[in-house]
């Protein structure tokens, strides 16, 4: 009977994902409008873009065509118009598999720069947009988009592009405990990616001195690659054919920190815990101060009674031996 009840549900959920196939985000225009001059506020932009005339170049790339014929030339004219910024040397950050971790780790630009934060990812990041030729209104196709690879053509272009920026150190986050999503181990790093198609591949050797690979694993999963094996030195190995010196870290202390922010209580994470409880021992002077002063006051009071006791006793000696002279016999006989 349960087995008959989870078969129903699977068949069930599996139809209505079928029926609400994503299409083109909902206020395209007016979010990537809104972003555009977002953007530019916050960047405090000397030479303003006209984002309504942005919109246009963009939407012109797609609208009214099969998505799944566009090419890498439709996108051009979004790419002359927005440019890509020239990153600050040794502050590229690319990502592989772990866009929570890198976007966390390069905050938005004030750490690291992603693609995501310069003007031309901003602008579109986790958006949706595919074109439909039938559609009279605007070109766009909002109720679903196909399966085929409609997005290479953006987001290709735009990760050959900010590569191309990339100089000094430069920084890929890799993830070491990675799954596909039937739950399968899944490698690191894959020269098909992005990052391995597109990045990699257009690093300017002459500018990039060092590369980073930076391995992150889920706090309480397990390691399925590490610096030096799998797929993590076949990347190590390319960079090499490439003329890219690499070094691997795993797990580096500043991501692992960020991340522990969400798991305090887990194994991994409790070395901050201890370090907290050490320092608390022996920067809290309270309890060993209040403990001397009250050692004092108690040694003050006994020495004081002991003075008194000193000073009594000495008086009464002094007035004893006077009586005692004093009635001595032999004494009167002297005088
Ligand atoms: P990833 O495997 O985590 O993939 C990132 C996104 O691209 C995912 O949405 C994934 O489904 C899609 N993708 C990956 N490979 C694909 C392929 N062969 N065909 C179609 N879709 C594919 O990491 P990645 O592929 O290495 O891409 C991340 C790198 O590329 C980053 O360094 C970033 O600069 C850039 N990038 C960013 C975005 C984005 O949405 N912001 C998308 C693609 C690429």
């Amino acid at each position: 009977m349960t087995k008959v009840l989870a078969l129903c549900l699977i068949v069930f959920s599996n139809l209505v994902n079928m029926s609400f196939a994503e299409g083109s985000t909902q206020h395209l225009r007016d979010i990537v409008i809104g972003r555009c001059w977002d953007y530019q506020r916050q960047k405090n932009v000397s030479s303003v873009k006209n984002c309504l005339g942005i919109w246009g170049i963009f939407s012109k790339a797609f609208a009214y065509k099969d998505p799944c014929n566009t090419s890498f030339e439709d996108y051009k004219p979004y790419f002359d118009e927005v440019g890509m910024e020239t990153v600050r040397p040794n502050k590229s950050l690319f990502w592989s598999g772990t866009y929570k971790e890198a976007h966390l780790f390069s905050d938005f630009d004030s750490r690291y720069t992603t693609l995501e934060d310069t003007m031309a990812g901003w602008i579109v990041n986790g958006l949706t947009w595919c074109g439909a030729k039938s559609n009279t209104t605007d070109g766009i196709d909002y109720s679903s988009c196909p399966k085929c690879d409609y997005f290479t053509p953006f987001w290709g272009q735009a990760s050959l592009k900010f590569a191309e920026k990339a100089s000094g150190i430069v920084r890929v986050l890799l993830n070491g405990t990675r799954f596909d999503k039937q739950g399968h181990p899944t490698p690191a790093y894959k020269n098909d990616s992005y990052f391995g198609k597109y990045e990699l591949p257009n690093f300017r050797v002459k500018e990039v001195t060092h590369l980073l690979v930076l391995v992150v694993h889920s706090i309480g999963g397990a390691d399925l690659e590490s610096c030096g094996n799998g797929s993590i030195k076949q990347l190590q190995d390319d960079a090499k054919k490439r003329g890219i010196n690499t070094t691997c870290y795993d797990d580096p202390d500043d991501i692992e920190h960020l991340l522990c922010a969400d798991h305090p209580t887990s194994r991994e994470c409790l070395f901050f815990k201890n370090k907290m409880r050490n320092t608390s021992k022996v920067t809290q002077p309270e309890p060993s101060w209040k403990g001397w002063k009250i050692l004092a006051i108690t040694m003050s009071a006994v020495a004081g009674v002991c003075l008194i006791a000193v000073v009594v006793l000495l008086v009464c000696k002094t007035r004893l031996a006077k009586r005692c002279f004093t009635s001595l016999p032999y004494e009167k006989q002297t005088n």
